[in-house]
């Protein structure tokens, strides 16, 4: 029985960057997965091959869009099999990386169902066989799975998930999305573009609820533009499977009874966390709803007992939370100093069509937490690449606080959104001003530089509308 300094349950972009942060730090270090690859939710069903397909479907947009930009183009056709096995080739790719980066970093890995089995170990089961592996510290990251709505079960044919349709052998002539979070729209924008009559059904008053109101609203604009059925606060109360597909009821905002038919459903309607029979029940770990309360340095109330991920209490399922818990903890362990995270402080990117890239507070979530708000709004019409790329729908709005200028928020939707973010999360981070910001020099023509017509619109100083 070998001991390690770090035992990790789950190889997802939370495991898995920890293990490798602790293979440089000198820890010794042990993965146990479930799968036989590395990669979780994020690589092989989640953010990776979603954003092939976002990719692909970009491309085939500017292909369908090629007349405007001067480009003859006739007879162009999806070949669904080779975009499918190139999403498959990237997740495969970069499974084997992590391999390559575990050995690099001498961490070891075991196939099998890891469990909390009391302090300083974990149990391993595979093919019935029960091993022990001994670490002084144990870090759970079992990740997160589709949620279903009560009555209504996925069979992965007709009725889906996020896993069943990367798998889906055919573009299906209609889509039901039920759920209007990252992981719906995503999926609803990509359909849309390779064809499919895609319809939304959300449960609350908007599109996109965690983002600020104006970017719902903007986004659920621009749906219903690209000829995407919208439905928010609706409430789904049946879906029955038939011969050709799914026959959906639910009641619209005004409460009026409605029935749609699609050939395929995909639910997106949030995700639960996989803490169950992983032992937790022989810690003193607090769970609330299966997810797992840490403190500062993501050591549950079991000490030694570490959890990390879309399994955490009160923090965004979002790989690079993930990622960043993973070193925070990893770090601790390996006794150098560390830092707090702050959920203000999480960029959160949607990448349907148009981008969606937020960070800090909303102005409704400003007002709620006492500042004196001011906020500015550059609409990307103003700015010039963006109509070189003949994409200018959109905006930038910032979200500052009036007495010291202090940018506590930004909320993009348009071009590039989930890149030029970048930006607005180097001044949260770093406690800039508007001023600091609007002050900075941007390089002309960028998308990125109506980060400053943003910044200056709070103080009515943008130059370019
Ligand atoms: C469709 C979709 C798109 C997404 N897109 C993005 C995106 O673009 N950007 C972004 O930041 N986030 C995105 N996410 C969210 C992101 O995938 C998750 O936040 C992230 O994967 C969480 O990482 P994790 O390490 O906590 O868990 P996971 O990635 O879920 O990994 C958990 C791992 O633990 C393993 N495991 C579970 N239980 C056990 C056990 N008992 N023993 C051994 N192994 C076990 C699982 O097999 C898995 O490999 C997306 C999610 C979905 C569903």
């Amino acid at each position: 029985m070998a001991k390690y300094d770090v035992a990790i349950i789950g190889s997802g972009p939370g495991g898995y960057v920890a293990a490798i942060r602790a293979g440089e730090l000198g820890l010794k270090t042990v993965v146990v997965e479930k799968d036989p690859y590395l990669g979780g939710t994020c690589l092989h069903v989640g953010c990776i091959p979603t954003k092939v397909l976002l990719h692909h479907a970009d491309v085939y947009d500017h292909i369908k869009n090629g007349a405007e930009l001067g480009f003859e183009i006739n007879g162009v056709k999806v070949n669904w099999t080779n975009v499918m096995s190139r999403k498959s080739k990237i997740v495969t790719k970069h499974a084997k990386g992590i391999e390559f980066l575990f050995k690099k970093n001498k961490v070891e890995w075991v196939q099998g169902w890891g469990k909390y089995d009391g302090p300083g170990r974990v149990s391993v089961e595979k093919d019935g066989k029960t091993s022990t592996i001994e670490a002084n510290n144990i870090l759970l990251v079992s990740g997160s799975e589709a949620r279903s709505l009560p009555g209504i079960e996925p069979d992965h044919k007709t009725i889906l998930t996020n896993r069943s349709i990367l798998e889906l052998p055919d573009i299906p002539k209609t889509l039901i999305v039920v759920g209007a979070g990252a992981v719906g729209v995503e999926f609803a924008s990509i359909y849309n573009s390779f064809g499919t009559q895609v319809t939304i059904l959300e449960a609350l008053p908007r599109m996109v609820p965690v983002e600020d109101e104006e970017i719902s609203l903007e986004l659920e604009k621009a749906y219903k533009k690209k000829g995407i059925n919208v439905f928010t606060g609706c409430a789904v109360d049946g879906v029955k499977k038939d011969a050709k597909g799914v026959t959906v009821s639910f009641k619209d905002k005004d409460g009026k009874a409605q029935t749609l038919q699609a050939e395929k459903l995909l639910l997106a309607v949030g995700r639960k966390a996989m803490t169950d029979n992983c032992g937790l029940e022989k810690s003193k770990a607090k769970l609330e709803r299966g997810f797992v309360h840490v403190n500062e340095v993501m050591e549950t109330a079991e000490p030694g007992l570490f959890a990390i991920g879309d399994i955490v209490a009160g923090m965004p399922q979002l790989a690079h939370a993930a990622m960043m818990e993973g070193i925070v903890a990893v770090t601790h362990i390996a006794g150098k100093p560390t830092h707090k995270i702050l959920k203000t402080r999480v960029p959160n990117c949607t990448y349907c069509e148009p981008q969606i890239g937020s960070i800090g507070l909303t102005e409704k979530q400003a007002k709620e937490a006492g500042y004196s708000v001011k906020t500015g709004k550059f609409p990307f019409v103003g700015n010039s690449k963006a109509t070189i790329l003949g994409n200018h729908g959109g905006f930038i709005k910032v979200v500052s606080d009036e007495k010291y200028g202090e940018v506590l928020g930004i909320h993009i939707i348009g071009p590039y959104a989930t890149e030029i973010l970048s930006e607005a999360a180097a001044v949260l981070h770093l406690e800039g001003t508007i001023d600091d910001m609007m002050n900075m020099m941007h390089a002309h023509p960028t998308v990125w530089e109506a980060m400053g017509d943003g910044f200056a619109s709070v103080r009515g100083l943008q130059i370019n509308v």
